[in-house]
């Protein structure tokens, strides 16, 4: 069976995240042999989403259209919120908990940051409160008070989420509970 499609099957599949050699084996015999029909149904939907899914023009996060769905909301772009996260995922993450009902900015780096257009948008949208989600670590901590130094002269509430996320760990790895208790109990910084 050496290098055969069905080895070729589990070798791609051992590529996703989180997924060991045991598992892809599993899924491929599961795919290949036992649901045929799903299996098609996921490669279908695989090939559309890689083709349609991009990046919102205005927070970043994940996207059909050049501008998402949560940015295409008034009464979240006017809520007066806008949270800081890492990584697109974790609005993913956070949206579905139903836990935050402002707007979201991915920032993944410091290099990347153009804070002309997130201040024009911070005025733009009357922002009051900026929240920071980030995985805490010390590059994040040190990326908030970066961020924070740039945005000093607007007149806003800074806060960060809370105890419960532990150091190091992602967003996308935490109950959902515990990451309700965080943003709810944020810090003022
Ligand atoms: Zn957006």
């Amino acid at each position: 069976m050496k290098n055969s499609k069905f080895e070729l099957l589990i070798e791609q599949l051992e590529q996703i995240p989180s997924i060991g050699k045991k598992s892809a084996l599993k899924i491929a015999y599961s795919l290949a042999i036992e649901n045929k029909v799903l299996a098609l149904n996921i490669a279908h939907c695989i090939e559309d989403a890689v083709n349609c899914v991009q990046k919102c023009e205005i927070c970043g996060g994940i996207s059909e259209s050049r501008i998402c769905n949560i940015c295409e909301d008034e009464s979240r772009l006017f809520s007066g919120m806008l949270c800081i996260v890492g990584s697109p995922k974790d609005i993913l993450t956070i949206e579905d908990a139903h836990i935050f009902e402002g707007v979201y900015l991915v920032v993944d780096g410091t290099q990347n940051i153009d804070f002309k257009d997130i201040i024009a948008n911070i005025n733009l949208y009357n922002i009051k409160e900026i929240i920071f989600a980030f995985t805490p670590t010390l590059a994040s901590d040190a990326m908030i008070l970066y961020i924070e130094d740039k945005l000093k002269d607007l007149n806003l509430r800074f806060s960060k989420i809370a105890q419960g996320v532990p150091t190091g760990v992602g967003l996308d790895n935490i109950d959902k509970l515990s990451l309700t208790r965080a943003l709810e109990s944020r810090i003022r910084i």
